[in-house]
C-alpha cells in the first residue's frame, strides 16, 4: 500500500503502529493491567453479591496496605515492634504474605488447624528488620497454645475449634493445662478405687508389702485370709510366728489395716482433733498420717485396757497404719459379736454386769470413753465379753467425751433391756454409774443439756487455767455393781 510522505510522517500513524506492535507482543499484560474491574466487559455484572464482594476485596486490600504503612511508621527502627495483624482484613485465600506459606503444605488438610497456618520458625522469629515477629508474639503464641491443647488427655474435652482462629493467652492456657492434669489424676484415682472395691480383700500394694515383710521376718507364720471388711478397716487373720527376745507372738493374730483411701475418717476428725494427746500434731498432718494416728490411737488405748485387765486384744506390733494384735476366736473363726450370739439368760445377765464393770474400769482406770460401744464391738469368747475397736476412744475430758459416753450407755442399756436383762439400768442410771457423776434430770433432753453444760464448764476451765480437770467425778468413786 502506497502512501504519501505526509502520511508517513504523521504522528498519529506512528502511534497507531506502535500500539499495534505492543498489543501483539504483550497481550496479557495489557489485559491484566486493565483488569476486569476496569473494563467490565467480560465480567458478569448481573450478580450484586459478586460485585459487592469484589468491591469489598478491593477496599480490604487498600485498607491492609494502609495498615502496613502505618505499622511501619510507628515501629520505625525500634527493636520492639507492635503488630497490627489483628486489624487486618485480608481474606485467607488472598494472603500474599510469603511467610504464611511456610508449613502450609503440612497443615492444609488438618481441619483442627486454624485456616491461617501458624508457624513456629526454628530460629524463633520470622520476618526481617522492622517486620520481625518473634515467638513471643501474642497471636503466634495464642495459636500455638490452642494447638497444644490437643496434647491433653483424650478424655479431656477441649472442643475442636474448627474454623475459629482460637488464640489462648498463656494465662488461660496454663490454667486449662493445670485443670487437665488434675482431672487426669482424679480419674486415675477413681479407677484405682473401683478396682479396690471389686476385689474386696485387696489392700494397696504398699500395705501388702508391709504385711509380707511381717511374714518374711518370721513374726507371722502365714496370713490366712480376711475376717472383716468394714468402712474404715480390713481385718485379716494370721498365724503367729516365732517369738523374739522381747515379744511373745500369740498363736493366732488379727491384723487390722486402717484404710488409707477412704474419706470416712474425715468425718471422724472430731474424735481425734480435740483429743489433747494428739492436738498439737493434728493440724500439721496429711490424711495418710492422720490415718496412721488412728492406728496409733487404737494401740495406746488397747494397751491401757490391757493394763487395767479388761478383756481385749493384746497389741503385738504397729507398723504405720497396720496394727497386729491377738486374735479373739479360734481356728481362724473370730468370736461372734454380742449381737449375733444367743445366750442363756444367765449368761446374758453375767455379760451385762461384766460390761457395766468394764465401762467403769475403762472410765476410772483407763481414763477412756469407748465412744463406739455397742453389741457390734463386743465379742463373746471364752464365756466372757471382749471389747474391741477402740481407735476412736477418747478421754472423758474430751470436749464431747461425756456425750460419747452417754451414747455408749444408751446403746448398752437398750441392748440388754431388749435381751431381757431385768436388772439392766436405763441409760441415765448407767451414765451416772459409770461416770460417778450425779445428774438428776429425769428425762433425756434435760440430761443431755446437763452433760453439755458440764463439758462447757470443762472447756472454760481449760481456757482459764490452761489444763483440763483431771477427770470428771462427782461424789467420788462410782458405785460397784455386782450380781
Ligand atoms: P471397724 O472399725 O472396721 O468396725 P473393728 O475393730 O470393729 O473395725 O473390726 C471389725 C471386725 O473384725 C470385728 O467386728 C471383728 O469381727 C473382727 N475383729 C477385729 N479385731 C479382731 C480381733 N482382735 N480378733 C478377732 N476378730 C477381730
Ligand atoms: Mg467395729
Amino acid at each position: 500500500m502506497s502512501c504519501s510522505l505526509a502520511d508517513v510522517m504523521s504522528e498519529q500513524l506512528a502511534k497507531e503502529l506502535q500500539l499495534e506492535e505492543e498489543n501483539a507482543a504483550f497481550p496479557e499484560v495489557v489485559a491484566v493491567a486493565e483488569g476486569p474491574f476496569i473494563t467490565g466487559e467480560n465480567i458478569d455484572t448481573s450478580s450484586d453479591l459478586m460485585l459487592a464482594q469484589m468491591l469489598q476485596m478491593e477496599f480490604d486490600r487498600e485498607y491492609d496496605a494502609q495498615l502496613r504503612r502505618e505499622e511501619k511508621k510507628i515501629n520505625g527502627d525500634s527493636k520492639v515492634s507492635i503488630s497490627f495483624e489483628n486489624y487486618r482484613k485480608v481474606h485467607p485465600y488472598d494472603s500474599d504474605s510469603s511467610e504464611d506459606e511456610v508449613d502450609w503444605q503440612d497443615t492444609r488438610h488438618d481441619p483442627y488447624r486454624a485456616d491461617k497456618p501458624t508457624t513456629t520458625p526454628r530460629k524463633g522469629f520470622i520476618g526481617k528488620g522492622k517486620d520481625i515477629t518473634t515467638k513471643h508474639d501474642e497471636v503466634v503464641c495464642g495459636r500455638k497454645n490452642t494447638a497444644r491443647m490437643e496434647n491433653f488427655a483424650p478424655e479431656f474435652q477441649v472442643g475442636d475449634g474448627i474454623g475459629m482462629d482460637l488464640k489462648l493467652s498463656n494465662q488461660v492456657f496454663n490454667a486449662l493445662k493445670q485443670h487437665a492434669y488434675s482431672e487426669e489424676r482424679r480419674s486415675a484415682r477413681l479407677h484405682e478405687k473401683k478396682e479396690h472395691s471389686t476385689a474386696e480383700k485387696a489392700v494397696d500394694p504398699k500395705t501388702r508389702l508391709l504385711m509380707y515383710k511381717m511374714v518374711n521376718s518370721g513374726m507371722l507364720e502365714t496370713i490366712t485370709g480376711c475376717v472383716s471388711t468394714g468402712k474404715e478397716s480390713v481385718v485379716f487373720h494370721a498365724y503367729g510366728g516365732n517369738a523374739t527376745e522381747d515379744k511373745v507372738i500369740p498363736p493366732e493374730c488379727a491384723i487390722k489395716v486402717f484404710k488409707t483411701t477412704l474419706n470416712e475418717f474425715k468425718n471422724r476428725d472430731k474424735y481425734i482433733k480435740d483429743d489433747y494427746r494428739f492436738k498439737d500434731r493434728f493440724s500439721k498432718l496429711n490424711p495418710r498420717k492422720i490415718i496412721r494416728m488412728w492406728a496409733e490411737k487404737e494401740m495406746h488405748n488397747l494397751t491401757r485396757m490391757q493394763n487395767a485387765g479388761i478383756p481385749c486384744p493384746q497389741v503385738v506390733i504397729l507398723k504405720k497404719h497396720v496394727l497386729v494384735m491377738s486374735f479373739i476366736g479360734q481356728d481362724q473363726v473370730p468370736a461372734p459379736k454380742l449381737k449375733d450370739v444367743t445366750l442363756h439368760s444367765e449368761d446374758m445377765k453375767k455379760a451385762y454386769y461384766q460390761v457395766l464393770n468394764m465401762m467403769q474400769q475403762l472410765y476410772k482406770e483407763c481414763n477412756l470413753v469407748h465412744a463406739d460401744l455397742s453389741e457390734y464391738n463386743m465379742l463373746w469368747h471364752d464365756g466372757k465379753v471382749w471389747l474391741i475397736d477402740v481407735s476412736q476412744s477418747v478421754e472423758p475430758t474430751h470436749p464431747h467425751g461425756l456425750e460419747f459416753l452417754f451414747r455408749d450407755c444408751r446403746n448398752v442399756a437398750q441392748f440388754f433391756q431388749k435381751a431381757g436383762v431385768a436388772e439392766a439400768l436405763n441409760e441415765r442410771e448407767l451414765f451416772n454409774a459409770v461416770s460417778g457423776l450425779n445428774i438428776t434430770a429425769d428425762n433425756e433432753v434435760d440430761f443431755q443439756a446437763e452433760i453439755e453444760a458440764l463439758e462447757k464448764m470443762n472447756e472454760d476451765h481449760v481456757q482459764n487455767h490452761g489444763k483440763k480437770l483431771s477427770v470428771f467425778s462427782g461424789d467420788g468413786d462410782p458405785p460397784i455393781y455386782n450380781e
